[in-house]
Formats: structure tokens, C-alpha cells, sequence
């Protein structure tokens, strides 16, 4: 392939401006680069960060919208100099395709602290001046350097939900060093949190599960969880875990879930509120905690997260949709009622 490559026709689902549902939109991608490999995407997942991001909700959305960064798809072309896949491999595109490469995070395999901040899969400018478009598409143009190995025997439905909530999640339980013995709480038992609840349980560690109300109990059982906290109880259950992993996408009670922490422990903000969050210093400084954050992980991580989950056979529980129904799944994440991720058939588009 040559830099006098034509650029790809693409169709996608958009959203064309704030508060409007998505639409078919036929789009152009770059012309393949050497280095870069075309994939025909299979499945995209739907991530809550897709319809704050859809939504104007985080307040920088540039439109058109074209989401999704849970991709997983069939290489069907690649540059001169890429080496690293072969056509008809099956790989993944997560919430980043590029990095500056040379910054002490790229360096350290942490792309998504990169100093220049990573370029986002969705709306997001290159250094080119193109705007990047994400995966409810039917193809994607991609440096094979930010493209994931989807290991052999893993159903691609189901393996799209890890290149985000899989591996935002399991990330911060290796930086936190979770292992067999710690308690450890998710708060919000939405897409990222049963993925949080089952990589939990296959590390060893004891999965509890804290929630808004009584509803998932079952579920979470069964997903792995020990314990199920109604949010309501907290206060009773203080001191009683190590790490939490706060999943939720609204605002909530921070000092409550600070409490249940035993001395020394910490509390990962994973979700992103759309309106700022509050907290108690007693809350902290009462047990010498910490509060701290987490975003996706880097590249080294997403591969050995997925080796794992191939291993273990972790996978996340999706409910497969046809692409047009994507607005009313959007309304339905929104409301709490999936089980536990919806994903997109771009067979469908
Ligand atoms: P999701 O499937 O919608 O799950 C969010 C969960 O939050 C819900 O299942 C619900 O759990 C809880 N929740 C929702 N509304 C609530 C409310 N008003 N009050 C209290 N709890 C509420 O979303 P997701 O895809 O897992 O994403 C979760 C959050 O993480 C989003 O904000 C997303 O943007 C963010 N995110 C961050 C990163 C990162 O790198 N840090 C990566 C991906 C996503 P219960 O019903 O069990 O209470
Ligand atoms: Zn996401
Ligand atoms: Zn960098």
C-alpha cells in the first residue's frame, strides 16, 4: 500500500449534534499508512463513555460522533511495513490509536497517561487534522502498534467488551496488587463493573459488590460476587474492604463508600460523573486512605489482560444487537436495564 492509496469509504452510525440520536453516516477514513492495518469491524461494543461522549455530557464533543471503542474485527489489509499481523487475523481496537511514543509514560507502557494525552479512537483530532471516527463503522484505519492479538478460541462478540471495561478494570486490580485474601468492593454493577466482579473472582480475590438497590443480587452472586452491599446499608459494613473499584456513571456518595474502606485502603475512581463529585477529609484522613484514579491501560496490559481471560476463560455476559437498535440501547444503559453489555453486529450496518 502508498501514500496515493485512496481513502476508504466507511459506513457508520453517527451522532450529527447534541441530544440528537444516531444516524447512518457514510464517512471517509485516512488512506492506509505503511504502518497501519485495515480492519473489517465484527462487533463493537457500547460503553457508557459512548453516550456521555454522544450525549455533550463531558461538554467537548465535536460532531459528528461516530462512538465505540470496544472493537473487534478481521484484518483485511495492511501497509508495506506491517508486520505484526497477518490478513484475516482477528484483533481489537480499544479506546486509543495513537501516542507520542517518546513521553516517560509511552515509554513506560502507560499510553493512556501519555504527556500529550493519547489520541482518542472517537472524537478526537490527529496530528494530521483528521478527526478520528470510532467503531459503530464498518471498517477502521489503525497504526498496527495500538491493535490488540484477540487470542485464538475467544468468541469476538464477547471479546469486545474487554478492549474497555475489561481492561479498565482489570488494570487498577494489578496496580493495587489484588490478590487471593483481599476483600475488594465495585461500586455500580454495570458493564465495567460485572467485568470487575469476574476478574476479581479469577484472581483469587473475594468480589463484593455494592449497589444501588436490592435488584442485581442474583446476578451479582452468580457472576462471582461473596457479599452484595445495598448502598443504603453502607454505613454497617464499615472497614470491611481493601480496594473499591467505583464504577458509577452519576453522581453518588463518596464519604460512604470511603467508609467501608478498611485503614490504609483506597478507593479507584473508574466512572466519570458527569457533574463533580464531594468528599468528606475525615473520610480519609479517619483511616489513613487514599482516593485515587484509573484510565483503560496501556497497551502491554490490554494484551496481557486478554491472554488472561483466554486462559481463564473470563468473558463478559453481552447481549448481541443489531446496529439499528442502538438508540434504544443507549436508553437502556441509561436506565439500568442490561445484562451486562450490549454489542453492536456491524453485520447488521
Ligand atoms: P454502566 O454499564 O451504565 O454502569 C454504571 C453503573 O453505575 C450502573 O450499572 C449502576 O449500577 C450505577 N449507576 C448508574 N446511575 C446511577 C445513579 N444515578 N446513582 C448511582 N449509581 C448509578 O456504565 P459503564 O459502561 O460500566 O461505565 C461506567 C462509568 O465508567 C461511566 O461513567 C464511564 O464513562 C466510565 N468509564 C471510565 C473509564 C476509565 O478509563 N476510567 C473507562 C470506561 C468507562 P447499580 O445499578 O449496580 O447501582
Ligand atoms: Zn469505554
Ligand atoms: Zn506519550
Amino acid at each position: 500500500m502508498t501514500q496515493s492509496a485512496p481513502s476508504l469509504d466507511v459506513k457508520g452510525y453517527a451522532v450529527m449534534a447534541p441530544g440528537q440520536p444516531l444516524v447512518p453516516f457514510t464517512f471517509e477514513r485516512r488512506r492506509p499508512r505503511p504502518e497501519d492495518v485495515v480492519v473489517d469491524i465484527l462487533f463493537c461494543g457500547v460503553c457508557h463513555s459512548d453516550i456521555h461522549t454522544a450525549r455533550g455530557e463531558w461538554g467537548e464533543s465535536e460532531y459528528p460522533v461516530v462512538p465505540g471503542h470496544e472493537i473487534v474485527g478481521r484484518v483485511s489489509q495492511k501497509g508495506a511495513s506491517a508486520g505484526r499481523f497477518n490478513v484475516g487475523d482477528l484483533v481489537g481496537v480499544g479506546c486509543y490509536v495513537d501516542s507520542c511514543r517518546v513521553c516517560p509514560s509511552c515509554r513506560s507502557g502507560l499510553e493512556p497517561y501519555c504527556d500529550d494525552g493519547p489520541l482518542w479512537t472517537y472524537n478526537a483530532t490527529d496530528p494530521q487534522g483528521h478527526r478520528t471516527f470510532g467503531g459503530y463503522s464498518s471498517r477502521i484505519v489503525v497504526d498496527e502498534k495500538y491493535v490488540l492479538k484477540i487470542p485464538q478460541g475467544m468468541d469476538p462478540a464477547q471479546a469486545a467488551p474487554l478492549l474497555c471495561a475489561g481492561i479498565t478494570t482489570w488494570s487498577p486490580l494489578k496496580h493495587w496488587g489484588v490478590k487471593p485474601g483481599m476483600s475488594v468492593g465495585v461500586a455500580g454493577l454495570g458493564g465495567l463493573g460485572h467485568m470487575a466482579v469476574k476478574l476479581i473472582a479469577a484472581l483469587g480475590a473475594r468480589p463484593v459488590v455494592i449497589s444501588r438497590s436490592g435488584k442485581k443480587k442474583s446476578d451479582a452472586l452468580s457472576l462471582g460476587a461473596v457479599e452484595y452491599y445495598e448502598e443504603a446499608t453502607l454505613p454497617a459494613h464499615k472497614k470491611s474492604l481493601d480496594l473499591i473499584l467505583d464504577t458509577v456513571s452519576a453522581p453518588h456518595d463518596v464519604d460512604r463508600l470511603l467508609g467501608t474502606l478498611k485503614r490504609e485502603g483506597t478507593l479507584v475512581m473508574l466512572g466519570v460523573s458527569p457533574e463533580s463529585l464531594s468528599f468528606d477529609a475525615f473520610s480519609l484522613i479517619g483511616g489513613r486512605r487514599s482516593l485515587a484514579g484509573s484510565l483503560i491501560g496501556g497497551l502491554r496490559e490490554i494484551q496481557d489482560m486478554l491472554d488472561f481471560c483466554g486462559r481463564q476463560g473470563v468473558h463478559p455476559e453481552v447481549e448481541v444487537i443489531p446496529v439499528a437498535h442502538v438508540n434504544a440501547a443507549y436508553d437502556r444503559v441509561v436506565s439500568g436495564d442490561v445484562k451486562f453489555r450490549f454489542v453492536l453486529d456491524m453485520a447488521t450496518l
